[in-house]
């Protein structure tokens, strides 16, 4: 269990960077499912309740996250069971159990880069961009490729598009971590891959969303961009699985979630 020494529930966000920076381990508290699992010493605990960050807003053109909003709301908010089939609804829908994902926020989720996360191979393929409190807007993949810096995630926007996505997760057991997890979707002739649990976190595969086309696909592209992504992103081994079998997995779940995509109307 971690140890808190002081805990502020600051009033605004400039307050709250400041006293996170002030200290090495002054650490942001999400819902802390995560930081209990954990030993730290946290000098100081920034509780971000008051800033009001729990909330997702259905707005023309995109979904506004707040990054206190919880797994629990990502997957019953209307607008998000609406948008893309409620394809983002189903992705965290497998984290553990409903009293953990009315616990567990958005924000956390996202910010922490969590190899085995199923939300962020999702939001991977579906136009998302964060806002970081002092870095400022930028779009996911760039935020995954970046440095870990001290920093408050403060919203996830999804941009609507007619996008068409699909996802697919692989577990030993129900509410284990993924064993593998992949994410898939088009607008019009442009196609995107993710995948995530390699066991490193979500990345796209370019390359193989290059070998799919704008009109109808037949089996063997399918299975012609799944291989390709087996190729072209490194996988390695943990106690859930092996790298080899999870490139192997990896061709199955790719080629369903691009023959689910293909079959959207
Ligand atoms: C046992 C267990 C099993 C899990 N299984 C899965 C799974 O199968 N699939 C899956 O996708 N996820 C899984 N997760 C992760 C979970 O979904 C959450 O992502 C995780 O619990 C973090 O959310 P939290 O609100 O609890 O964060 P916290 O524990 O509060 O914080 C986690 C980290 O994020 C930082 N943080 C929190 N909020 C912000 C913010 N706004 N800006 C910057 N930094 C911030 C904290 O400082 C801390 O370093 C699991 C977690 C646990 C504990």
């Amino acid at each position: 269990m971690f140890t808190l020494r002081n805990v502020v529930q600051p009033d605004t966000l400039p307050e709250a960077y400041k006293i996170l920076r002030e200290k090495k381990s002054n650490t942001i508290l999400g819902g802390c499912a995560w930081l209990r699992m954990g030993s730290q010493i946290i000098h100081t605990g920034v509780d971000l309740t008051k800033l009001g960050l729990n909330y997702i807003n259905n707005c023309t053109g995109h979904i506004e996250i707040g990054a206190m909003a919880t797994l629990r709301e990502l997957e019953t908010h209307q607008a998000l069971q609406e948008y893309c089939g409620g394809v983002v609804p189903q992705a965290v829908s497998n984290i553990i159990g409903v009293q953990f994902r009315n616990v567990a926020t958005a924000g956390a989720s996202v910010f922490s880069r969590y190899g085995f996360s199923d939300l962020l191979t999702i939001l991977l393929v579906l136009d998302t961009e964060i806002e970081l409190y002092d870095g400022g807007l930028m779009g996911l993949a760039e935020f995954m490729d970046r440095p870990r810096t001290k920093d408050i995630l403060t919203k996830i926007i999804i941009h609507k598009t007619e996008r068409r996505a699909a996802y697919q997760a692989l577990r030993n057991s129900a509410s284990d971590y993924p064993v593998l997890t992949a994410a898939v979707s088009r607008l019009g002739a442009e196609w995107q891959i993710a995948v995530g649990a390699r066991p490193t976190k979500a990345r796209l595969a370019l390359e193989a969303a290059k070998l799919l086309p704008g009109g109808d696909l037949t089996v063997a592209v399918m299975e012609q961009a799944a291989q390709a992504a087996a190729t072209e992103l490194p996988f390695g081994d943990n106690m859930r699985g092996s790298a080899e079998y999870r490139q192997a997995m990896c061709q199955v779940l790719v080629k369903r979630a691009i023959a689910e995509v293909a079959a959207c109307k």
